[in-house]
């Protein structure tokens, strides 16, 4: 009889250590699986800014000259101009490029890098 209490506290601490282990392990997969998301957030987020930076760059010099002149050479969201920042502004997609944006007149925003960083994909 003593034999067989011995053996079942034998068996629950084994269990209880089996329990803990797989508890860290879960907490350990969870913290991974969370660094993975965070990091393919990143790494989407690098590859939409390089989607729109190359369409940009497909934008005729002619289309880019409209839009500038269309906007007096100010930032349309700001209104900071060339003169205050001493170089040319850049083009925005109001509707951004990752959600089918196109380059026409109606959806190109000239404006300020700072405008044009803080607005993202929104
Ligand atoms: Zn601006």
């Amino acid at each position: 009889m003593q034999e067989t209490e011995n053996t079942i506290a034998e068996f629950d601490a084994l269990l209880d250590a089996a329990s803990d282990r797989m508890e860290a392990e879960t907490a350990e997969l969870r913290e991974r699986n969370r660094r993975l998301e965070s990091l393919l957030a990143e790494k989407t987020a690098v590859v939409k800014n390089l989607e729109d930076a190359w369409k940009v760059a497909q934008i005729s010099a002619q289309l880019r000259r409209e839009i500038r002149s269309l906007y007096g050479a100010c930032c349309g969201y700001c209104g900071v101009c060339e003169e205050d920042v001493g170089s040319e502004l850049t083009l925005d997609h109001f509707q951004p490029v990752a959600r089918l944006g196109q380059d026409t007149r109606e959806n190109l925003v000239y404006c300020c890098f700072a405008c044009n960083a803080f607005k993202g994909d929104y």
